[in-house]
């Protein structure tokens, strides 16, 4: 295909400007229309204003082309690209200047010219990206910093200097930041983490730059990440290592959904305990995130699969996902109600992520040599165990597993996220966002996760 992969709007005018740049990645007819013309050599702005349809935007008096003298000028040159921009590379000029974007003036030209291409998937957070920092200029963004532990009130919506990009690492626009149980760990202090921090550990977005040998990403990529802290922000800077792409076919706020909680079900059933045709298990909290997600991969495995949830809205969540049997386990017994269909001792493994309430229980649904896969507490940590409780009740096994033990390294990363991507494109995953959230409310998203209002994903909005 001729045509650019990369069209960055970009204010232009003197040095300076020149070196904005922001990405889009789809090309509508009408761009391709004026990338056309671009590439042959047309500079005149009101002939490409009319020809992209821009004629009347606010403060587009023309488009311009930097410093157009044969080739794209100053653009193929901007830092911020490492020299990625180059002739398939265009610069669709704004006319007007650096200071009028940093304070907010072509923002009603710019989400004109959006209006005018809807299809155009590009957002604010990435038109007001810029690496281009004059001496003691900066650029800031927002996220949601924490500063001490503590409540979900210790949730600050704050503006931070804008991430810049060393080796090997990449500044992502955010689109869609998932929230995880384990924030809500991490915000309390029951995973230490340094203060302050910005919170969460799991988004997809755009890449708008990149530092020197960001190996396997490139400023454009739509990506998801997790894992790394950082993630309710406008920008994260990642490891460039712990980018994925995401396939064309899957909605950047599918992929921040299903991410850290797919991984962590796939690994579940495939890894810590391989689940076959002849397994029973039990996964609690079978309509929240992990647990849909847990229960259509075991299903999948041909497993029986018994689940709990809280009410009888999430038990018709957890059976619709798949479940056999479901216990609403807020008012049964689980324990009573498996043992009246497998009979006592009748599981092969428990998928807890429930902790205290429910790890006693587990154990004694257990065949000998089965397994309780202890992969949370969200109702609060299992105390110190006796042992040998495990051999009196039939050299059981308990583990402890954690997601990043099982992505550790770029192979393991992109193998279980390729089979993740390849069940939801093929449909034999269905991801349910549960709800969405504006990331400056980010206390109202753990308050809703905490008192177990949520069901599925829960996203935060930059
Ligand atoms: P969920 O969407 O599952 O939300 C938590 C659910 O836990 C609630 O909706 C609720 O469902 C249930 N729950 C039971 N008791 C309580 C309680 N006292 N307070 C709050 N919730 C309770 O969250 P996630 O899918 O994000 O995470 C699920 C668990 O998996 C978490 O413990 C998380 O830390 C863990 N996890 C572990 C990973 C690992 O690799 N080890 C990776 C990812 C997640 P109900 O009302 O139906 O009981």
């Amino acid at each position: 295909m001729v045509l650019a992969r990369t069209v960055g709007f970009g204010i232009v005018g003197g040095c300076q400007e020149a070196e904005f740049g922001f990405e889009v990645l789809a090309l509508v007819d009408e761009f391709r229309k004026l990338v056309h013309h671009l590439r042959n050599g047309g500079t005149d702005g009101h002939q490409l204003a009319t020809n992209a349809g821009l004629v009347g935007v606010r403060r587009v008096a023309g488009l311009v082309i930097p410093q157009v003298d044969g080739d794209l000028g100053r653009v193929d040159r901007c830092p911020v690209y490492g020299g990625r921009w180059n002739r398939q590379s265009v610069g669709v000029g704004i006319a007007g200047t650096g200071s009028d974007l940093s304070h907010g003036n072509l923002h009603v030209g710019i989400v004109d010219v959006l209006a005018r291409f809807p299809s155009l998937r590009i957002s604010m957070a990435q038109l007001r990206y810029s690496v281009h920092r004059p001496p003691g200029y900066c650029w800031h963004m927002h996220a949601i910093n924490v500063s001490k532990t503590g409540g979900p009130e210790v949730l600050a919506y704050t503006e931070l200097p804008d991430p810049v990009p060393g080796p090997g690492e990449a500044v992502v626009a955010l689109e869609a930041c998932g929230v995880n149980f384990i924030d809500v760990y991490q915000r309390t202090g029951l995973y230490p983490v340094p203060l302050p921090f910005v919170i969460g550990q799991e988004g997809a977005g755009v890449v708008v730059a990149i530092g020197p040998d960001a190996g396997p990403v490139e400023v454009g990529d739509r990506v998801a990440f997790t894992g790394v802290l950082g993630g309710y922000a406008e920008r994260a800077l990642v490891p460039a290592d712990r980018l994925v792409r995401v396939p064309e076919a899957i909605e950047t706020d599918i992929a921040a959904a299903v991410l850290l909680q797919g991984l962590t079900a796939h690994y579940l059933v495939h890894d810590t305990y391989r689940l076959g045709p002849d397994s029973r298990c039990l996964i609690h909290a079978g309509a929240g995130g992990v647990g849909r997600l847990l229960i259509q991969m075991a299903k999948q495995q041909g497993a029986t699969v018994f689940a709990t949830a809280g009410t009888d809205e999430k038990a018709e969540l957890a059976k619709a996902a798949g479940a056999d049997h479901v216990t609403v386990y807020t008012r049964s017994d689980f324990q009573a109600e498996i043992e009246a269909v497998v009979g006592e001792r009748g599981l092969d493994v428990v998928y807890d992520s429930v902790g205290v309430a429910t790890f006693e229980r587990g154990l004694a649904l257990l065949r000998p040599r089965g397994m309780v896969v202890l992969f949370g507490q969200s109702s609060g940590p299992v105390p110190p165990f006796d042992l040998g409780a495990l051999a009196r009740a039939g050299s059981l096994y308990v583990t402890r597993p954690r997601l990043g033990d099982y992505i550790q390294g770029r192979t393991a990363l992109a193998a279980r996220t390729d089979a993740l991507f390849n069940a939801v494109v093929d449909g034999d995953l269905t991801v349910r966002i549960g709800g969405t959230v504006p990331l400056a409310e980010a206390a109202a998203a753990h308050r809703a996760l905490e008192s177990r209002a949520t069901t599925g994903k829960l996203l935060l909005i930059p």
